[in-house]
């Protein structure tokens, strides 16, 4: 009987039982969870970080301890992502920037980094890409790339290192293009991370994480089809929206939603300016879906 070796590592990807971790030095080692997990009702998901002993029984390793997640999504199934890049085109098609808002603040509630990341630069004017950019650029981190002429990629690049990384967006602005185009000998096929799954139809593929170079670590699948696994409350909408949440606390009523109450700050900062009039209308349009029960975005 060897000595017991516990080693850190980080869960790839998990397929009938077996879970496949990534260790500090490059390793892929294949495990199985303790027994324990299944009692407590815990089930390994790619993205956890996980230590194990990697030569307890027949070869495989056992998971003896999961970490505390700081996030878990549902669609796909993964935990611990820290950013995920929210990517709309400029153009064709065109941008559904109430989509983008409420990735957003969907992000924001999943505590999850978001990178807004505007593709096909190279089909507008910069008066353009300008006003789109403006609209987020005060309060968040807007890259603006170009898959055609290659633009924009190196400080896009930059933010992978080190991190697990989602897609979100709509189907055909680029996604799978970009991560291409940034990580040349990745070898993902164009169109897997754009595939659409059937409106409202449950999809049965296991996300994977897949490691691709510098500790970049990607979703193979794009995140966030799902408000549903959010429970929130009206009021709390404009926290997840942070140009509005900077300037709420400025508001008389604590429960307002910038709607039709008095003095109420946000809707002075959009007057004077300091909140994009459009964001507002569409944070306006995101509460109301919201009061009409439609909490659900299955797009
Ligand atoms: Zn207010």
């Amino acid at each position: 009987m060897g000595e017991e070796r516990i080693i850190e590592g980080k869960i790839l990807k998990g397929i009938g039982g077996f879970y496949y971790i990534l260790d500090d030095h490059g390793e892929i080692h294949e495990c199985k969870a303790a027994g324990r997990f299944r009692k407590e009702k815990i089930k390994p998901l790619p993205g956890d970080t996980v230590v194990f002993d990697p030569e307890s029984v027949d070869g495989y390793g056992f998971i003896t301890h999961i970490d505390k997640r700081r996030n878990e999504l549902k669609r796909p199934q993964v935990a611990n992502v820290d950013q995920v890049i929210i990517t709309m085109a400029v153009k064709n098609p065109k941008p559904d920037l109430v989509l983008i808002d409420k990735l957003l603040m969907m992000a924001s509630i999943a505590n999850i980094h978001p990178i807004v990341c505007i593709n096909k630069a190279d089909l507008a004017s910069k008066v353009e890409m300008d006003d789109l950019k403006k609209q987020y650029d005060s309060y968040y981190d807007v890259y603006i790339v170009c898959c055609e002429n290659e633009s924009g990629f190196d400080e896009l690049k930059a933010t992978f290192k080190g991190k697990i990384s989602c897609f979100a967006g709509q189907s055909a602005v680029g996604k799978s293009s970009i991560l291409n185009t940034i990580f040349k000998d990745f070898d993902l096929e164009v169109g897997t991370l754009s595939k659409k799954t059937a409106r409202g139809k449950h999809t049965t593929r296991h996300a994977e994480l897949i490691l691709i170079e510098d500790n970049a670590i990607v979703v193979d699948t794009p995140g966030f089809s799902m408000l549903e696994s959010f429970d929130i409350e009206i009021p709390e909408i404009g926290v997840h929206f942070l140009d509005i949440n900077k300037f709420r606390r400025g508001c008389k009523f604590s429960s307002c939603i910038h709607l039709n109450e008095p003095e109420c700050a946000v809707k002075e900062a959009v007057e004077d300016g300091q909140i994009d009039r459009r964001r507002y209308e569409r944070y306006l349009k995101i509460v109301k879906e919201f009061k009409e029960g439609r909490k659900k975005y299955d797009g």
